[in-house]
């Protein structure tokens, strides 16, 4: 396999996808040497099966707005590769999704979700209907709606979504009402439910706490903990917020947080008490990030702009892709930033990732560092499978155990002859291993 010819192959037959695009030249040029390694890949063609998703489900999402009128979004299912396991991978709901945007997705959800060793295969979803400004009633028509048609390609052991922006704890519940009214059958379709039907304790909680429990093992190579380290976070959703919260825990100090409006600064950190703040801010008024310096007046806020260029030791961006290009890198990297762990998807641009590795910091690709997340979505799955219900600290137990496995894997397949452990290439070798041998013992299908 030839890399670039592979890629050149899925720019012509996929033009306008540069999202996609970038998920698989990342991947393919990280595996590349390990695949050709094993001539029976090529003869099978296993790479351009592992591209291009086994499916994809597009349709026109119909409802009513508050004032009457009929408003149409459109709604995707990407069935990337169900080889070791039913699909599986959130939904995301923001004015940007398209299917670009949901096939890099889903493809990088198909290598984290090996990476955790549990048992899912690689889906992503959603809609271009963003949920901002929109009343609790249009949530639940929309969420109705959409799922009018995306409940006749789900299923407990075919595919299970979760959430992702745009979508939490509410729209999960909207969605799954309507999966139960539709196939009149109550199941593990979504994960992320609510506790009172079938969610897991600490799922909220996952990727952040996730994405924490990475950062502790990359600085843990360098002899470093999080204490006494000042952290920059982007985003002010959930994973921003439970990333800020286990850095709080462990004595680290949070400077900033943002939305794609601008972010805040605050030189006195943000502490618990402000945490909560926050969480209440976005989760019940869903209101906006600029709020939190009338709250707090010796605190900053920047309209328009990213948290990149402010002097920290560790940088987690949490909010989306392509956040930190390779500019912002310079900057973190010239701050004096040591550790880049990420809790979004692909939030770091091909040209930011070549300056955090050049500079030899430490960088954790999201499907290594985010994969918290699903991992408690398949503990969720288990626990519905066995109508049982574990306790916080089983589950969090189990998070962790997998988090540091996902580090120990990366550090095998990526340290490199100087020691540098390159974790783009563990986590791309590791997590393509395990499915390309699911592939190759199922046949050509
Ligand atoms: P939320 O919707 O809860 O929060 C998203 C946050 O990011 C908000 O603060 C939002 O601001 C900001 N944001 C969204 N789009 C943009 C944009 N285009 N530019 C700047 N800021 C933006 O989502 P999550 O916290 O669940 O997801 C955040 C990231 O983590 C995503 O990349 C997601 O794929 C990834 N992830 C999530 C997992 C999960 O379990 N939820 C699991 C693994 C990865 P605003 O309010 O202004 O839109």
């Amino acid at each position: 396999m030839e890399a670039k010819k592979v890629l050149e192959d899925l720019q012509r037959r996929f033009p306008g996808e540069p999202e996609y695009h970038q998920a698989v030249e990342e991947v393919l040029t990280t595996i590349e040497e390990e695949y050709n390694k094993h001539p029976e890949f090529d003869k099978m063609n296993l790479i351009e099966r592992l591209c291009i998703p086994d499916r994809i489900y597009q349709f026109r999402v119909t409802w009513v707005d508050d004032s009457g009128n009929v408003q149409t979004n459109m709604g995707y299912r990407i069935q990337h590769n169900n080889a070791i396991g039913p699909y599986k991978g959130g939904l995301r709901f923001h004015k940007s999704v398209n299917l670009s945007i949901l096939k890099f997705l889903a493809f990088e959800q198909t290598f984290k979700n090996s990476l955790t060793t549990l048992p899912m295969g690689g889906a992503k979803g959603g809609s271009d209907f963003s949920p901002r400004g929109k009343s609790n009633a249009e949530v639940m028509r929309f969420c109705q709606a959409f799922m009018l048609e995306l409940t006749k390609h789900i299923g407990p052991d075919v595919d299970v979504p979760a959430g992702d922006i745009g979508v939490g704890g509410r729209e999960v519940g909207f969605l799954f009402g309507m999966y139960k009214k539709l196939t009149h059958e109550f199941s593990g379709v979504l994960t992320g439910k609510g506790l009172e039907y079938g969610g897991s304790l600490i799922r909220p909680e996952a990727t952040g706490y996730g994405n924490v429990y990475f950062l502790q093992e990359m600085l843990k190579t360098r002899g470093e903990t999080v204490k006494g380290k000042k952290v920059l976070i982007s985003g002010a959703g959930n994973v921003a917020q439970y990333t800020a919260e286990k850095v709080l825990q462990l004595g680290g100090t949070v400077l900033t947080m943002s939305d794609s409006d601008g972010y805040i600064y605050d030189p006195d950190g943000i502490d618990r008490e402000k945490l909560d703040y926050i969480m209440d801010l976005k989760n019940i008024l869903r209101g906006r990030i600029y709020e939190y310096v009338e709250q707090y007046p010796t605190a900053k806020y920047v309209a328009g702009q990213k948290p990149w260029g402010e002097k920290a030791d560790i940088a987690l961006p949490c909010a989306t892709q392509n956040e930190i290009d390779e500019d912002a890198a310079k900057q973190l990297v010239a701050n004096g930033v040591r550790a880049v762990s990420e809790g979004a998807n692909m939030p770091s641009t091909p040209g930011a990732i070549r300056v955090f590795q050049e500079a030899k910091i430490l960088y954790a690709p999201g499907k290594a560092s985010n994969a918290g997340g699903v991992s408690v979505s398949g503990l969720e799955m288990t626990q519905n499978s066995e109508r049982l219900g574990w306790g916080a600290e089983e589950v969090d137990g189990k998070l962790h155990w997998i988090m540091e496995n996902i580090h120990a894997n990366c550090v095998k397949y990526g340290t490199e002859a100087d020691g540098y452990v390159n974790y783009v290439k563990g986590a791309n070798v590791a997590g393509f291993m395990k499915v390309a041998k699911a592939m190759m013992a199922q046949g050509i299908v």
